[in-house]
């Protein structure tokens, strides 16, 4: 009887083993995940930077691509809020929602949800953190446009890092209350500039490094990503647990907007070299999941020349506004290869909490 168990036991193993169920391989895990969104980035976007750096970014360090879906509740061509709230929650929703379902029903986003895990957390754009992409992980409200009660959101969580622009919404309210001093009095390290950003090294930080929108790069921005990006993942990597950051390079969408080929150009080569770092972070570190994607296209643009020595894009756009193409999605680190395909971008946070183990 005995050598009958043991000989079922080594049967099922070796099934388990060719089927790969074998219980020492356990489901792939995602200590980390950093998401990197560009706001408005098409394929047209990516290559014109791509043909204006002379032929190379560093997005071609990624082996899996794929495709999302960006199209709203209301809506076939989406705004940023139902975008990036598809993203940050699994719900399709209606345009111009933050962190709410099509029922106005507050939905707990993939930040949210790491942060009841137990792991640390961070936002960081080249918008006001209020703007709507940032907005759509940490608050839940019917209307994008109430910066001030989206910067209340802030406080109501137990976020570790944030960096952006909109001061102002922090300290000069309707209602009256002084966000700043109840940030300070949770402990958080108030930044106002990139200089002070540097000298954070531990504990709660909230950057808000510009009074209003953050001026485009090469207007007085210069390398606040960069830095902002950097000093985040120094914090939220001292979390034994891990942790979950969003990074947006935001004004590509603004570049887009005004069909200023220039503008994306800038702005995508800024997000490309956060994405660079971000990776070599992410290979040394080994546990660490990178996604690169977009909330939707903006302007309909189309490379219709080029020249790789020179760098010289031509482009022409098709509408001021958004446009309904997929977007890609770009994955690198534990559980890439579920990123690969066409799918809907309410996936992206299927996946992010699937690879994060949350249930
Ligand atoms: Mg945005
Ligand atoms: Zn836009």
């Amino acid at each position: 009887m005995k050598q009958v168990i043991i000989l079922l036991i080594g049967f099922y193993g070796f099934f388990g083993y060719v089927n790969g169920q074998n219980s020492d391989n356990p489901p792939v895990q995602a200590k980390n995940i950093i998401l990197l969104i560009g706001d408005g980035m098409g394929v047209s976007q990516i290559y014109a930077a791509m043909i204006a750096n002379h032929g190379h970014l560093s997005l071609e360090g990624f082996t899996h691509v794929g495709f999302s879906k960006t199209y709203s509740a209301n809506d076939f061509i989406t705004d940023s809020g139902a975008g990036g709230t598809a993203i940050a929650t699994g719900y399709k929703t209606y345009d111009h929602a933050i962190g709410v379902d099509a029922d106005t029903i507050p939905r707990a986003s993939i930040l949210e949800i790491a942060e009841s895990n137990g792991k640390a957390t961070g936002l960081v754009a080249t918008s006001e953190i209020t703007h709507a992409t940032p907005a759509s992980f940490i608050a839940h409200v019917p209307n994008r446009n109430d910066y001030e009660e989206i910067a209340k959101s802030f406080l109501e969580t137990d976020i570790d890092v944030f960096i952006g622009g909109g001061y102002k919404y922090f300290a000069d309210r309707e209602d009256n209350r002084n966000l700043i001093d109840e940030l300070q009095k949770k402990n958080y390290t108030v930044c106002t500039s990139t200089d002070q950003l540097k000298d954070v090294k531990t504990g709660k930080l909230a950057g808000l490094i510009y009074d209003d929108k953050p001026p485009r790069k090469r207007k007085g921005r210069d390398d606040m990503l960069m830095i902002a990006t950097q000093k985040a993942i120094e914090i939220l990597n001292q979390s034994e647990s891990g942790f979950f950051l969003m990074i947006e390079g935001s004004q590509i969408d603004w570049g887009a907007h005004k069909n200023n080929t220039d503008y994306i150009i800038e702005e995508m080569l800024d997000f490309d070299a956060v994405v660079g770092a971000v990776l070599d972070f992410a290979r040394h570190d080994g546990n660490t999941l990178v996604i690169v994607t977009a909330d939707h296209e903006t302007g309909g643009m189309s490379i219709m020349n080029g020249d790789f020595s020179t760098g010289e894009v031509s482009a022409k756009y098709s509408s001021f506004g958004h446009t309904g193409v997929m977007v890609p999605v770009f994955a690198d680190g534990p559980g890439d290869d579920l990123f690969g395909g066409i799918y809907e971008n309410t996936a992206i946070f299927e996946k992010m909490k699937l690879l994060f183990g949350f249930q």
